[in-house]
């Protein structure tokens, strides 16, 4: 009943309409309310995007202040503890044979630079005496890397740089290349050395050099001793000239170990020039296994260094 009653009141409504015309005027309605309703959806979604969007971008710009934060505030700290911390004194995990103590001071300043002055391929009493000399007085230490075959020759020279404090090390018998020798070999090499140096000083080398500084993985396994090269190389042999082993020891820093050889006189003369200026300027002259005491770094058989750096 009341159907009928309002689809005759909608008839009276537009009483000079046809059917067709008010059912097109319907459809456009319902075309007008579809486009509204699309265009409302659409914003509901930009506007959600946008938001998203704003959303993501905040969270990752607070991650980044946060991370920035915290690495300043990590960077602070460790500033603070670096300028806390002197080097910590620790012992060579290499067990330390009798006598060897001699060449490892306990009473030096840990604060104040160091350098390791280190000779090799000697003894040769003509020149190592004149380089023991300038170390007695100066106060400092270094350290021979001796050959095996000459240390009985010249066994008055090792004695007296032992008696002085200075280290005595390895540098193998007969200077041979470690590299190209078997397992055999590169202890024959070891025992042979340690052996004649003990016949003098009565201990054995905490440390060797392998000639030329060449090693491989058989060298390491083998080796008994730490390993040591060197960070500077005066390249006396080559030179044999006093002011050039001069300029290439011009900028020494705390922590280089030198390399320089104790058969030339013209090394003679430039350790006299360089060791006294080095003290001038405040480096303590030890040994190499001082020199990784005083820096805290541990140092084991068959590790090859190169600076207390
Ligand atoms: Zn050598």
């Amino acid at each position: 009943m009341k159907a009928l009653e309002n689809k005759r009141e909608k008839q009276e409504e537009f009483p000079e309409m046809s059917m067709r015309q008010r059912a097109d005027i319907r459809a456009r309605k319902r075309k007008k309310q579809l486009r509204l309703r699309w265009i409302i959806m659409n914003s509901i979604i930009a506007l959600c995007i946008i938001l998203g969007v704003l959303v993501v971008k905040a969270i990752s710009l607070n991650r980044e202040n946060t991370r920035k934060e915290a690495a300043k505030e990590a960077a602070a700290e460790k500033k603070k503890n670096a300028a806390k911390q002197t080097p910590v004194p620790t012992a060579t995990p290499t067990p330390a044979p009798v006598g060897s103590e001699r060449w490892l001071r306990k009473d030096l300043d840990p604060s104040k630079p160091m350098i390791a002055m280190t000779f090799d391929d000697g003894p040769y009493s003509p020149v190592t005496e004149k380089i023991l000399d300038v170390f007695e007085q100066n106060n400092g230490k270094a350290t021979f890397f001796c050959v095996g075959s000459r240390v009985s020759e010249y066994a008055s020279s090792v004695q007296r740089a032992y008696n002085m404090g200075c280290e005595i090390a390895s540098h193998t018998y007969s200077h041979v290349y470690l590299t190209r020798l078997k397992a055999k070999g590169i202890k024959k090499e070891q025992n042979k050395t340690n052996k004649a140096i003990r016949n003098i000083i009565g201990c054995e080398p905490t440390a060797l050099r392998p000639p030329g500084g060449f090693v491989n993985a058989k060298v390491r396994k083998n080796m008994k001793v730490p390993m040591i090269c060197w960070s500077v190389d005066s390249e006396d042999w080559k030179s044999r000239n006093t002011k050039k082993v001069l300029k290439r020891c011009k900028k020494l820093e705390d922590g280089d170990i030198v390399l320089m050889h104790d058969l030339y006189p013209t090394t003679a003369k430039a350790v006299k020039k360089l060791v006294p200026r080095l003290v001038k300027q405040g480096f303590q002259l030890v040994t190499v296994d001082e020199l990784f005491y005083y820096k805290g770094i541990p140092i084991k058989a068959g590790e090859l260094h190169f600076s207390g750096k």
